[in-house]
């Protein structure tokens, strides 16, 4: 299927997409990798009378450590973040997750601030950024602005992004020493969109947990931060059952949907598994 007629605009500048964005109102979209809004137009679910595409503005690409924060630019494809030696020594969860979109296709086209600004409830990258403590940089006409993660996801493909701003950069800090990370998913057959994803990073000091950060995606109409695991796992031994008990936690907070994937029983189950199985991988990686 076609999509609707539409005017292609393709700014130079910042300044100049944020001025479209400004002129056009509800009537434009942003485009970048394209992979998740094309694929929407073409089904007519979305009908933008115009496109302001982001790829000659230059700036937004790129991967690059400054004072502990892993600052990469929303328009870096995931093919770039997954391999990326800076992000998998310090950000590995990142890589981890990037590795795991889709295909070769959508990997090479896709980007990390197309795929956080679209939202989709079973991407992969969201269950990291809150699992890490990542802030999301936005440009608008009032200037800059710094989201919390925690903060950034509203609900089925909703963002705290205004429609005049513009996502500029992600932010991440380097995991700390002794820290592990680990993000996994089970992935739908077709699509490979995550059913269910559990991003972990723990710190482990003397075989005991400190600090832990938690972040689920796929399971529910948004990605959440599971503080019952979080809470579980402080101060606990690192050690199988402890690990256990705090994964049974994983469904505490998400708003679970049963769909053409599985019941809702299914995926509370899936998320105990797959909380479990991250919080291990990263508990083996901080050693
Ligand atoms: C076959 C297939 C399989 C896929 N599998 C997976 C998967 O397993 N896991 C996964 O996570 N994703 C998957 N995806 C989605 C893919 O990751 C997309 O690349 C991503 O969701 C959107 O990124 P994009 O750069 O393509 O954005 P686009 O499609 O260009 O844009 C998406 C939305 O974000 C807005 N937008 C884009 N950039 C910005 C910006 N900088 N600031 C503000 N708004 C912006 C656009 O206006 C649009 O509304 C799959 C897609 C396909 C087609």
């Amino acid at each position: 299927m076609y999509p609707a007629q539409f005017e292609y605009h393709t700014p130079g500048t910042i300044r100049e997409a944020l001025e479209l964005l400004g002129k056009l109102k509800d009537d434009a979209k942003l485009l970048a990798g394209g992979h998740s809004l094309l694929p929407a137009m073409k089904l007519r679910l979305a009908t933008p009378k115009h496109l302001v595409d982001l790829a000659k503005v230059p700036g937004l690409t790129g991967i690059k450590e400054e004072g502990g924060v892993l600052v990469i630019g929303a328009m870096t494809t995931h093919y770039a973040v997954e391999s990326s030696a800076v992000v998998k020594a310090k950000c590995p969860a990142l890589a981890a997750a990037a590795a795991l979109i889709g295909d070769p296709m959508v990997r090479n086209k896709g980007t990390i601030g197309g795929s956080l600004a679209h939202a989709d409830p079973a991407a992969d990258y969201p269950a990291v950024i809150i699992a890490c403590g990542a802030e999301l940089v936005a440009e608008g006409p009032k200037g800059k602005r710094t989201i919390k993660a925690d903060d950034f996801f509203k609900g089925l493909l909703t963002t705290a992004l205004g429609a005049d701003e513009i996502l500029t950069e992600v932010r991440i800090p380097v995991s700390a020493p002794k820290t592990g990370a680990a993000y996994l998913k089970f992935p739908h057959p077709a699509s490979r969109f995550a059913v269910v994803g559990v991003a972990a990073v723990v710190t482990v000091d003397g075989g005991k947990i400190g600090k832990a950060g938690v972040g689920i995606t796929g399971a529910g109409t948004k990605a959440v931060r599971a503080r019952g695991v979080e809470a579980g796992l402080a101060g606990k031994s690192a050690d199988a059952a402890a690990i256990q008990a705090a994964a049974e936690k994983a469904p505490e907070g998400v708003d679970v949907q049963a769909d053409l994937q599985g019941s809702e029983e299914y995926k509370r189950h899936l998320l105990k598994v797959f909380a479990r199985r991250a919080v291990e991988a990263a508990v083996a990686a901080a050693k």
